[in-house]
């Protein structure tokens, strides 16, 4: 009696405190309004009904059970309008249906409180009402409500999304655990076991509801509220599943071993049923645990794991597409969210747009992301926005959060995200996560783009590299056309002119020595100048012959044996008549055989080039050339006394077109600058080497090598 007497008050209160609170929280909603009047419905029915069982008399007993029925009368239609209207502030019940309801609700609560709905009550054994034919205009009207308050509620339960879903939901739970426990205590209990103890708390099951809804209003993506529920509804059904089974198994067996076993019988099913409870409750409890994390926890994921695994995929590339894509991706992946997509904002304008699940139907227009870019650096869920333009935004484009991505020099993009795949609003875990997330993925992407820059920039100079060197190429092949032109110009001219030049060098030579008839002195002096102009000319075109032919590498060689001592005698013979004319001496006088390995030719017009180069340059004194044995070769040497060569003029000297000034201003002497240069080439083409020695006003000497047989 006490007991059942608190439980009544306590329900009761909390009934009437929650009710106020909603309805304070906002005066002007439909849902609040409702629901406030459910709350009040419930208590004074807890009240009443608590009386209707407690009186005296049959007399009083009657009128509280019809003061019951009254109240109740109001209860379904009450749940009706709460669930349609929830979570909205407006009523939009369709005119013709309130009439009928209103009607409907009167007709059952004036009969309530007239003899047609209860007619009589016994109190002989326990209370028993005898109903009367308006008993059918309450129950029409009752169950009419809730199975239209049921409908209403799960189609839109189905059309929700969002923060709305997960409310519906928690009122749908509370409706069907309400809904399941009284009808497990006042009808299975009394009505098919006779068993009437959890009749005490029949109210609480209505707190049950009550708290739900309230849950419901108030909302809120907090998690930890909703692990408690959770524990609390496992704990809950676990509780009544025991009890259930236990009290189900007491008066079941016990009636049907009731006559055989007496006591000790009651004792042993105690003992055994008590085991079977202590057995079950661990697996029991696991499998419910199970069961409602299920529905609460079904998208969970470690924070921890999921951003490191995130960091990683960041620090992993810095390919652009790579790193917007897994990390889209990743999210979706574990948060469980249908869509999303990484929008980058350069210059004032959307620069690359990244969609990951969910095509892109539409062109997100600039001027919208410009509005949800101007959000400071927060996370924007759409459930909590306030109705307007950034609302709008989101719902028309399907996004459900949206984050600017902000690194130092400023806002660089947004990282939008889709509902996700639960229905369910984003929860603190998840806020936190991609708050915590954004700015990292910030800081990648620029350096990403960065480096997508270095990469274009690259790009760029690889094909002016490419470019420029075409050109150069091109450029270079010409020259090398020109080129081969030239010297085969040269190369033809100058054969050319060597033949007559040969020629005249043998006439003049005939006339000189007298085979033409006598020559008068004057006669001879002009012909000899003629014939020594007439072989300086010869080798020069000898040596622009030479020229053209070693760089076209056509240089033949005709290697044999040769008598060192009478090539050189025959080349001095030569040009033994120019340096009569400047009266130098031109001495050789041969010491040793020597046989080296060379063409003859070409020897020829080295120890010509040498000597003449020196009878050139030399004023006074006299040209000496000596050869001599110096282990596996012979050293042929020209000597002179003209004015020397400077040390660092040395070594230009072999190189083409190279003539110094010397100390005597030798470039005024004429010529080419080519002699020497091909000297170094024949004689390294024959194997031997060339140098000089040469000293200050001390004259220079001429070194080369050839190989002896
Ligand atoms: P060229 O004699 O046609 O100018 P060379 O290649 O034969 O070309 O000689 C190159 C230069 O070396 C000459 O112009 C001269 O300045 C210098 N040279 C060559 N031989 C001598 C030498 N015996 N004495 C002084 N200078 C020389």
């Amino acid at each position: 009696m006490l007991l059942e007497f608190l439980v009544n008050i306590v329900t009761s209160l909390i009934l009437v405190i929650l009710g106020l609170f909603i309805f304070f929280k906002n005066r002007k909603s439909a849902t609040h309004l409702f629901f406030t009047a459910l709350t009040f419905i419930l208590a004074s029915w807890t009240f009443t009904n608590y009386f209707s069982l407690h009186s005296d008399t049959e007399e009083i007993t009657l009128f509280w059970i019809r003061v019951v029925m009254l109240i109740t009368s109001f209860m379904g239609p009450a749940l009706f309008l709460l669930l349609h209207s929830f979570p909205k502030d407006k009523l939009t019940v369709k005119k013709k249906y309130l009439i009928f309801l209103t009607f409907t609700t009167s007709l059952s609560a004036i009969l309530a409180m007239s003899p047609f709905m209860f007619v009589s009550v016994s109190l002989e054994q326990g209370v028993k009402p005898t109903p009367g034919p308006a008993i059918l205009v309450f129950a029409f009207n009752f169950f009419i409500s809730v199975i239209a308050g049921f409908i209403t509620i799960i189609r839109k339960y189905l059309k929700a999304r969002g923060l709305e879903k997960l409310q519906i939901k928690y009122v749908f739970l509370g409706l069907i655990i309400t809904f399941g426990f009284s009808n497990i205590t006042n009808f299975i209990f009394v009505v098919l076991l006779k068993f009437t103890s959890f009749v005490v708390f029949g109210p609480l099951f209505n707190l049950i509801l009550v708290v739900f809804i309230t849950y419901a209003i108030v909302k809120h993506r907090l998690m930890d509220i909703r692990l408690i529920v959770a524990r609390t509804v496992s704990y809950f059904l676990l509780l009544i599943t025991l009890a259930g089974f236990y009290v189900f198994s007491i008066f079941s067996l016990s009636s049907f071993f009731y006559n055989i076993a007496a006591s000790s019988g009651q004792i042993f099913i105690n003992v055994v049923l008590v085991l079977i409870i202590a057995f079950g409750f661990q697996p029991l409890r696991r499998f419910l645990e199970k069961i409602t994390d299920k529905i609460f926890f079904k998208d969970r994921y470690e924070t921890e794991d999921l951003l490191s695994k995130l960091t990683n995929l960041l620090s992993s590339t810095l390919i652009l597409e790579k790193l917007t894509k897994g990390v889209l991706e990743e999210l979706l992946e574990e948060i469980k969210i249908k869509r999303g997509a990484i929008v980058l904002w350069e210059k004032g304008r959307v620069n690359e747009f990244f969609y990951q699940n969910g095509t892109e139907e539409k062109k997100f227009p600039q001027d919208e992301i410009r509005v949800l870019l101007k959000t400071p650096v927060q996370p924007v869920i759409f459930d909590e926005l306030p109705e307007g333009r950034r609302k709008r935004i989101l719902r028309e484009n399907n996004f459900n959060f949206s984050h600017v991505l902000k690194v130092k020099e400023g806002i660089i993009g947004l990282l939008l995200l889709g509902e996700k795949l639960s229905g369910d609003i984003y929860s603190n875990q998840d806020v936190e996560l991609l708050e915590i997330f954004s700015p990292q993925l910030a800081v990648a992407i620029e350096n990403a783009l960065a480096y997508q820059e270095i990469q274009k920039f690259s790009e760029t100079l690889k094909l002016e590299v490419k470019k420029a060197t075409s050109a150069l190429e091109k450029t270079n092949k010409r020259l090398r056309q020109v080129s081969a032109l030239k010297d085969e110009f040269v190369s033809l001219t100058s054969h050319e002119l060597r033949t007559p030049l040969t020629a005249i060098g043998g006439s003049l030579s005939t006339v000189l020595e007298g085979y033409a008839g006598k020559v008068s002195e004057k006669t001879r002096e002009f012909l000899e100048g003629a014939f020594s102009e007439n072989t300086r000319l010869l080798r020069l075109v000898n040596n622009l012959l030479n020229i053209s032919r070693i760089e076209a590498g056509r240089l033949k060689f005709n290697i044999a044996p040769l008598n060192l001592n009478e090539v050189v005698i025959a080349a001095l013979e030569t040009i033994k008549t120019q340096a009569e004319e400047k009266k130098l001496k031109l001495i050789f006088e041969p010491r040793e055989n020597l046989i080296v390995q060379a063409d003859e030719g070409k020897l020829r017009e080295i120890i010509i080039n040498l000597c003449g180069n020196a009878i050139k340059f030399t004023e006074v004194g006299q040209v000496a050339v000596t050869a001599w044995r110096h282990g596996e070769v012979a050293i042929v040497a020209v000597e002179d006394t003209g004015p020397g060569i400077l040390p660092q003029d040395q070594q230009k000297l072999f190189r083409k077109f190279e003539q110094v000034d010397g100390i005597k201003a030798s470039k005024k002497k004429g010529g080419t600058g080519l002699g020497l240069y091909i000297c170094k080439n024949l004689i390294e083409a024959m194997g031997g080497e060339i140098w000089l020695k040469s000293e200050d006003n001390k004259g220079s000497t001429f070194y080369f090598t050839l190989p002896l047989k």
